[in-house]
């Protein structure tokens, strides 16, 4: 292909990354894309009618405590402040997750103080009751797996935090994009040397590489989407998790309070409500809307052409993978990376961090 001198495939956050440093660094790029927008499964969409930003593919909060990770894409979009809560309904009941002071003395009716809260949930029958109200049920519906099935002993490795701290993640960085999300995907690629074509799948023919009808001949490719899929499945299918999505518009200003409230009982089929609009504090107008939108996640089994969520890590899927690394390691030309190509459940931090990682 001419005048290309790399071709990257996903315009997810990390083919869009590599992307970006690609082109600083003087190369010519282009991306391709399978899908009609970019973004990958941090796309988003704005609901026209109530301003509210639907995230399509599941609630995604930014979260880092890597200091490059922050730095690089604080210069393309600034981030809101959001410090994400997630709450967990039990038997018609809210509490404050994760484990902690907080859940353990509402669930309990004590008043335990943060000395005594770690030994209170070493007792078995404590801990045996918190792990059948927040995690049997989930657990089991999260893997599709009966939930008598589901392991106790998960219990013992849930950290307990000893305090009121119901932040769910640790790291001190987070945020929304005030802009939004699509608008840091398409910033990353706003670069003189960046060529995007949606729509256009990276293909693998008879040992070539192709974007679209053209052959890419030794033209180095950055491959962000699954290996079974590129090398046409040949040593069988890598298993996946899947998900769906089902979005609601209600005619109320506030449906549940928080951005994301937790089912744990498995007879609830679903795993968690998203309400977006609280995802945007700031947007005074949408959180002031009389509307809401909420979408129910719903865990699925995953068959082929089925959208990919979390890889399945067994013994056979290790090995399934060694084989197709072993392959793509034939083609001196390309790299694979991101969450498809990895086979690894990555947080957007940590699959920026791998793309800053590469040497290019
Ligand atoms: C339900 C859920 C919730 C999550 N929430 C969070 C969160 O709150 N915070 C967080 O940090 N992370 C979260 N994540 C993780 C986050 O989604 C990933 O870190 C991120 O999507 C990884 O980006 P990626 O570029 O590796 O993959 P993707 O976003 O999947 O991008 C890969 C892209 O490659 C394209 N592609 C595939 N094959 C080809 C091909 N042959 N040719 C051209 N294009 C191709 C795909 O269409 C896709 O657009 C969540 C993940 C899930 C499953």
């Amino acid at each position: 292909m001419q005048n290309i001198d790399a071709v990257v495939a996903g315009a997810g956050i990390w083919g869009c990354t590599v992307a970006r440093r690609l082109a600083e660094s003087g190369r010519r790029v282009l991306v391709v894309e399978r899908r009609e927008a970019i973004g990958g499964n941090v796309r988003c969409e704005t609901d026209p009618e109530t301003g509210i930003e639907i995230h399509l593919y599941g609630s995604h909060i930014f979260h880092t405590h890597i200091p490059e990770v922050w730095d690089f894409v604080n210069r393309f979009v600034k981030f809101n402040g959001y410090q994400h809560k997630v709450l967990a309904r039990y038997k018609g009941k809210t509490y404050f997750l994760p484990l902690g002071l907080a859940l353990v003395n509402k669930f309990f009716g004590t008043e335990l103080s943060p000395g005594e809260v770690e030994a209170f949930m070493k007792d078995e029958t404590h801990s045996a009751a918190v792990f059948d109200a927040f995690f049997r049920g989930y657990t089991s519906k999260q893997w599709g797996r009966p939930p008598e099935e589901i392991d106790p002993s998960i219990i013992k490795r849930v950290p307990v935090r000893s305090n009121y701290d119901v932040n769910y993640f640790n790291d001190y960085n987070q945020g929304i994009p005030l802009s939004g999300y699509n608008s840091l995907f398409e910033r990353l690629l706003d670069h003189p040397s960046i060529t995007v074509r949606t729509g256009v799948e990276l293909r693998f023919e008879d040992g070539v590489f192709f974007a679209g009808g053209d052959s890419l001949g030794n033209v180095p490719v950055y491959y962000s989407g699954p290996l079974d899929v590129l090398f046409g499945y040949r040593f069988g299918h890598l298993p996946w998790r899947s998900l769906r999505f089902e979005t609601e518009w209600l005619d109320m200003r506030d449906y549940q309070g928080t951005s994301v409230v937790n089912y744990t009982e498995a007879e609830v089929p679903y795993t968690r409500i998203h309400e977006f609009k609280h995802y945007h504090p700031e947007n005074a107008a949408a959180m002031a809307t009389a509307k809401t939108v909420i979408m129910r996640e719903y865990p699925s089994d995953w068959r082929p052409g089925d959208e990919p969520y979390y890889p399945i890590d067994n013994e056979s899927s290790r090995a399934l993978l060694g084989r197709y690394r072993e392959e793509a390691a034939k083609y001196t030309n390309l790299v694979v990376g991101g969450r498809l190509g990895g086979y690894k459940y990555y947080d957007m931090d940590r699959s920026i961090e791998a793309a800053l990682a590469l040497s290019l």
